[in-house]
């Protein structure tokens, strides 16, 4: 008997497929919510918990208040309302009712049986006549069956009811379209728990346990599935009891782990020290066509004095859009040069590329340096022209998209490479991208410095903690004799007035863009689409105003002429979709008008505005929405009008959209986390990152060489699973 037990016993690497009434289908779905094995499965925290332990009798409940009750079902049934139909069901205790009723809720017809016990969770209400108290949509589960022979229950349903009731219950997201219920988790879980080996590795230090009061992970894992009875309701909705902050620091603490190790591994690599005497700080101030701002002054300083050191640099430059980050690369740049080194300037797109090859021209081919634009729209022959000049070494800054920069370009002397406006590269990305670089120097010349510039304000915990990878450098003012923008919101009848607005703006010379979310009417029915609109625009709205239209799906030579026109001051309004979010550095336009202005996400909003405001006379922002606002878009709009601090606007939209959607995760790069949640666990985070550093820091008294390179191989294992690097450490 023993002997089977231990043959079943499941170790967090088994299948899931494996564990008691799960199977290789029920396992297909699994996995499309990232669950692959007993671990992950383990992993799948409940979202809320209810309190069976003490529900509430229905004479106490009071209107307003969330609350669990358990009842016995008495009679349900459809009513067709001439708006729509209601489902209702009367649940009651002894001699008292409660109403409870769903609307538009056909399916649940035949849900109900009398007789049946259901723990129904859903907010207290006053029946609209304001008289009976009701529940309003509750969330419900039928917890017993009526006994029809009047027998008793059977073992097993005593089983069932005792995970159902009398208890903290665990509340879990289903999965599978609603096929794998809240309920369905709790008893697979439970079979998961009981049969889950005894010894569980402990990957954490000791030292480390210790500091936190970390309790072991076998504890946490059951006590966070099945909280006891005293546990505190508020800790457990708030992912505040000791068996989250032992789950949430263990994934973060190898995330940081691996962060924290690559830096080190980053440090100890052989760069290139270069000079920085007088007649590079002399090469520097003769492009300067400004006073760079305190700001501008210290990252540069920064920038140098790491340039300056034989490990190769790895530094994020922060600053919010129109801070100028452009002319602290090329101070940058210059110092490369000067040292005899290439430089590689890599944009996202070619509109930037080509938008920073005209700067470098400007400010920097006037004094000598050799500047080329490498993009993929250039004739093959020219292409191939290029690289030979870079790979001979004439061609001293190189500017192109990331794409082209990365694919096969061989360099003589690759001293720094920066990466522009990378917002949506994370991490992880950059991980995958300097392992490519490394084979690409060679060993005497030593690993080029990277300086990656990105204009989405991360608020500053976690950017010291997230990028734990990089130094991290901020702008944190504007250049001076900027006006703020002034920003309104509108609906779109009153179209006509902001159109008269704009011909003010561009009878004063000034220049102006349009921006829509879509580029062809067909694309979302009632959306103004950019294609439309221009033509719109350009014949009827302003006949005698010059009008342009730039979209992504353009040929690329075709954007380029409209941008450059746009830039002489050729068109007075250039019509457009998001392409021109990024970087676009038009100082004399003065006025951005966004239509359907609720479609756009905040971050994108506060990039798009960015593109206004270059110069000294005053900008101005129209917000113009059409049709209904979503309450998040009333958020946007809201804080749009109210503030240009990009670090603000930062904060609110990650606590709108969540860390996931704000980073994009996935598509950023960044880490995704299976229970740590970056705004709720900050301070986690920050504890983790410490520790990690102290632990890489040892072995010491404390920690002793054995428990280090045992977290580092869970560490490696953690990464290689979740986020498919090998490389890491
Ligand atoms: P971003 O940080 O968004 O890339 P840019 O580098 O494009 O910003 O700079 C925005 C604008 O501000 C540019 O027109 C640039 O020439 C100008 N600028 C930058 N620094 C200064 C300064 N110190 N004084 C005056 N103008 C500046
Ligand atoms: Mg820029």
């Amino acid at each position: 008997m023993l002997l089977l037990t231990s043959l079943e016993m499941l170790e967090p690497s088994t299948s899931v497929q494996y564990v008691k009434g799960i199977g290789p289908r029920l396992a297909e779905v699994l996995a499309t919510k990232g669950i692959h094995t007993v671990d992950d499965l383990l992993h799948y925290l409940p979202f809320r918990y209810e309190d069976r332990l003490n529900p509430r009798s229905i004479s106490e409940l009071r209107a307003g208040e969330m609350a669990t009750v358990i009842a016995e079902v008495r009679n349900s049934g459809l009513f067709r309302t001439r708006r729509m139909p209601i489902f209702q069901m009367t649940a009651g205790q002894g001699r008292a009712r409660l109403k409870c009723i769903w609307f538009n809720a056909t399916y649940l017809r035949d849900r109900f049986k009398p007789g049946q016990m259901v723990a129904l969770y859903g907010k207290v209400e006053q029946d609209y006549r304001g008289g009976e108290l009701q529940l309003t949509q509750p969330q419900f589960e039928i917890i017993g069956e009526p006994s029809e022979d009047g027998s008793t229950d059977s073992a097993e349903q005593t089983f069932a009811a005792s995970l159902e009731m009398g208890r903290i219950v665990p509340i879990y997201e289903s999965a599978g379209q609603g096929r794998l219920t809240s309920r369905w988790f709790r008893r697979i879980i439970h079979t998961a728990l009981q049969n889950l080996t005894p010894d569980l590795p402990e990957p954490i230090p000791a030292a480390v346990r210790r500091h936190l009061s970390l309790i072991s992970s076998r504890e946490a894992l059951h006590k966070v599935h099945w909280p006891e009875p005293g546990e505190s309701l508020e800790d457990l909705q708030s992912s505040r009891t000791p068996a989250h902050i032992r789950l949430i620091f263990e994934e973060l603490f190898f995330v940081e782990l691996g962060l924290e190790l690559k830096r080190r591994e980053q440090k100890a690599q052989t760069g290139i020290a270069f000079q920085l005497n007088d007649s590079v700080r002399s090469a520097i101030k003769r492009i300067l066509p400004f006073h760079p701002t305190a700001a501008q002054k210290r990252v540069l300083k920064e920038i140098a004095s790491d340039m300056e050191k034989p490990f190769p640099m790895r530094r994020l430059l922060q600053g919010d859009v129109g801070s100028g980050k452009t002319i602290v690369a090329f101070e940058a740049a210059i110092i490369a040069m000067e040292n005899g080194c290439q430089v590689a300037l890599m944009a996202p797109t070619e509109i930037l590329a080509q938008q920073h090859y005209f700067s470098a021209r400007r400010i920097l081919e006037g004094v000598g340096y050799r500047v080329v634009l490498l993009t993929g729209s250039l004739e093959d022959d020219r292409k191939r022209e290029i690289r030979r000049h870079i790979a001979q070494g004439n061609a001293q800054l190189v500017i192109g998209t990331h794409a082209l920069i990365e694919q096969k370009v061989e360099f003589a002397k690759l001293g720094l490479v920066i990466v522009d406006e990378q917002h949506r590269f994370g991490v992880l990305q950059r991980f995958k991208l300097m392992k490519k670089s490394d084979g690409s120097a060679s060993a005497a010349q030593g690993e080029p410095d990277v300086l990656v510039m990105t204009a989405t304000p991360i608020p500053r915990t976690l950017a010291l903690t997230l990028y734990g990878d990089l130094d991290v450098s901020v702008i944190d003012e504007m250049p001076p004799g900027r006006t703020p923008i002034v920003t309104r919101r509108v609906s779109d009848d009153r179209s006509s007035e902001v159109w008269d607005f704009v011909r003010k703006q561009a009878a004063a010379g000034h220049q102006i863009y349009v921006v829509y979310p879509v580029i062809e009417e067909n694309e979302e029915r009632e959306l103004k689409a950019a294609i439309k609109m221009y033509k719109e625009l350009s014949q009827r709205v302003f006949p005698q105003l010059r009008v342009g239209l730039l979209h992504g799906r353009m040929e690329a030579d075709l954007k380029d002429q409209v941008m450059r026109m746009f830039q002489k001051g050729e068109l007075d309004i250039l019509v457009s979709t998001t392409v021109i979010e990024v970087g676009v550095d038009v100082a004399n336009a003065t006025m951005m008008v966004i239509e359907h202005a609720e479609r756009f996400g905040l971050a994108q909003l506060h990039q798009l505005r960015g593109r206004i405001g270059r110069g000294a006379a005053r900008s101005y922002c129209v917000l113009m929405t059409g049709g209904k606002v979503s309450e998040d878009g009333e958020r946007r709009l809201d804080a749009m009008v109210r503030t240009g601090d990009g670090f603000q606007i930062a904060e609110l939209d990650l606590e709108l959209r969540g860390p996931g959607e704000f980073f994009g995760t996935r598509q950023a790069g960044l880490p995704s986390f299976q229970v740590a949640n970056l705004i709720r666990d900050r301070q986690l985070l920050e504890a983790a990152k410490l520790e990690a550093a102290a632990v890489l820091a040892g072995p010491n008294a404390e920690i002793s060489r054995e428990e280090i390179s045992k977290a580092l191989r869970h560490m490696r294992a953690h990464w290689q699973k979740s986020y498919g690097l090998v490389e890491v450490g």
